[in-house]
This record gives C-alpha cells, sequence and structure tokens, in this order.
C-alpha cells in the first residue's frame, strides 16, 4: 500500500503552498485520483489520518474527485472507460490500449484562510 507515502508527499508539498501563500489554515484540500493511476480512492480516505496526524493539516478536510479512466484502442481508435470494459475494446477485442486520462493523481485545489 503506497497511499500512505503518496500522502505524506503531499502534505509536505501543500505545507511549502501554504508557507509561500501565507496561509495559516487549511480547510480543504481537493484531489483528483484517476481510475487508472494505480491509486484506491479507498486507501487514500482511510489513510488520509495517519498523514496528517500532528501535521498542520490535522483538521484539514480530503475530497476526492475521481477521474474516470479513458483508453483508447491503437486497432480501431476508439475511446472507451477501461475501467468498466476491463482493458479490453468493446468493438474489436484488442487490448492494445494507449490512457487518454484517469492517470493522474494530482492536487486540484487548497482552499485555506
Ligand atoms: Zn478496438
Amino acid at each position: 500500500m503506497h497511499e500512505l507515502g503518496l500522502l505524506s508527499a503531499m502534505v509536505k508539498t501543500i505545507e511549502g503552498i501554504a508557507r509561500e501563500e501565507r496561509l495559516e489554515r487549511i480547510e480543504k484540500i481537493v484531489l483528483q485520483v484517476g481510475e487508472l493511476s494505480g491509486v484506491v480512492p479507498a486507501y487514500l480516505e482511510s489513510c488520509y489520518p495517519a498523514a496528517v496526524y500532528k501535521t498542520f493539516m490535522e483538521d484539514t478536510e480530503l475530497e476526492l474527485e475521481i477521474v474516470p479512466g479513458i483508453a483508447r484502442c491503437t486497432q480501431c481508435g476508439r475511446e472507451f472507460n477501461a475501467v468498466a470494459e476491463d482493458l479490453k475494446c468493446p468493438g474489436c477485442g484488442g487490448v492494445q490500449l494507449t490512457a487518454c486520462s484517469g492517470t493522474e493523481l494530482m492536487i486540484k485545489e487548497i482552499v485555506g484562510c
């Protein structure tokens, strides 16, 4: 489970941003999690309290925004939801796919005061 490591790194990043922006407190962070990012949203949520424990983000709310994993078939060019179709093209059955979206894990918004 690498979610805790990811979150800890993110807390450090946000700490840097907060210092630059002179934010005293961060109310909420919004993370974009792609379905193809390899990160499990439920794990992120369960690791979050541990990642922010004893940091300035201890009271910060976590909001996740799930980005659908869209892939394109390299054989027929069809675009589809790779997770729903089990990584297989519904048009031609091809498994050679390029990811179009849903591979990201990024900080979308930091709500501070
Ligand atoms: Zn195809």
